[in-house]
């Protein structure tokens, strides 16, 4: 019955049809191309899906920044938000091969949140100047794990000095997102992983047998959140898993195409690389991403969807975010990746992932305002 609720709707974003399209742009482009864009960069203007394939190979990543920096600085100015994570619960049905919270890592005592540490954990976030949080959740298909959700959220957003409550609670069927819209929550985060089915469905990656493995259900989330209300949507891909310039271009034509469809939603990419974590069976990047790769992918997205807003997560070392701040615009700030991390310190085996960049919310501010930025 739940999973029957899942697959209610199919995307209408044709991924197949995309990702011809882009495997055509990629393998007709030109380095020489992307540096000339760049060149004549004057800001914004609406690239091509063979022009941003030129861009990912663009090689003079100095110049790559400004025009980037530049785009950002049109839309958005001089404007940073932070936000950091509150995991409710490690439970979870599913079993990826990156993630600590896999249901197949026996290792892992799992846990949720009391109420009680719920409010906690708001207050401390709040405490240290955070004023949106993201709540999180492994998967549990039981109407009582709704319950707990639209309880949290209700009570993070009731906590002072918290003004935005943002859920990353998976692939559900409309009317848990309405539950969670009428709880409070006002945006959407759900990455699709990879946009490569082959890779999303291979055994190592999402197991047969497990709900997430609906790959066609995860892509279609996103229509069932707008559909429920959500007025921001966050998309992502976990770079490392798929080639990463098929990923990058697969972003941009599925947040253009939820543009289209959904006007009125505000929609948000975020660039998460795959992370270390305890239990996992993937360790390594299987499709590796450097740090190089890294930047240019979040410069050519910026250059592709230039108002929307791109996500920048303490994933990375704090020189390659520092390096990005002039593009992001939502910096998670000095989060933590296990349940009960705001009340005691976590171990290694308790992170869903490790984070690189451990500045303080304070730290992270004083850096952003020495840039120049206006940050709340
Ligand atoms: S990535 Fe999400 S769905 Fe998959 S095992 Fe981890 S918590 Fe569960």
């Amino acid at each position: 019955m739940y999973h029957d609720l899942l697959t209610e709707r199919t995307s209408g974003f044709d991924v197949a049809v995309a990702q011809g399209q882009i495997r055509a742009a990629l393998g007709s482009a030109s380095r020489v191309k992307g540096n000339a864009i760049v060149q004549q960069w004057r800001g914004s203007r609406e690239l091509s899906l063979g022009e941003l394939a030129d861009l990912l190979l663009a090689d003079d990543e100095d110049a790559l920044l400004d025009a980037a920096v530049e785009t950002t600085s049109t839309y958005f100015g001089a404007t940073r938000s932070l936000f950091a994570p509150i995991y409710l619960s490690d439970a979870c049905q599913n079993d990826c091969g990156y993630c600590s919270f896999r249901r197949g890592n026996r290792a892992l005592r799992r846990s949720s949140l009391e109420p009680r540490e719920i409010v906690e954990s708001a207050r401390v976030l709040a405490g240290r100047g955070v004023r949106t949080v993201m709540v999180l959740s492994g998967s549990v298909a039981s109407e009582g794990h709704l319950e707990y959700l639209s309880t949290a959220v209700n009570a993070v957003g009731e906590v002072e000095g918290i003004r935005h409550v943002e859920v990353g609670v998976g692939s559900l069927p409309v009317t848990w997102y309405r539950a969670l819209r009428q709880a409070g929550a006002r945006a959407h985060v759900l990455f699709q992983e990879t946009y490569d089915r082959d890779v999303y469905c291979d055994d190592a990656v999402h197991p047969l047998g497990t709900e997430k493995r609906d790959f066609d259900g995860r892509l279609a989330a996103h229509e069932r959140a707008a559909e429920a209300g959500f007025g921001v949507l966050g998309l992502g891909a976990l770079f490392g898993l798929g080639d990463h310039r098929t990923e990058t271009l697969s972003l941009i034509m599925h947040a253009r195409w939820l543009n289209s469809r959904y006007p009125e939603v505000v929609t948000r990419v975020s660039v998460p690389r795959l992370r270390p974590a305890a239990g996992a069976t993937i360790r390594d990047q299987p499709s590796p991403v450097s740090e190089a790769d890294f930047i240019r992918i979040v410069c050519v997205l910026r250059m592709g969807l230039p108002d929307c807003e791109i996500v920048l997560t303490a994933r990375e070392r704090a020189a390659v975010r520092d390096r990005l701040f002039s593009i992001a615009t939502t910096i998670g700030a000095q989060g933590s990746t296990s349940v009960s991390g705001y009340l005691r310190r976590p171990s290694f085996e308790e992170q869903q992932f490790t984070l690189a960049d451990r500045r303080t919310v304070a730290a992270i501010r004083v850096e952003l305002q020495r840039r120049g930025f206006v940050v709340w």
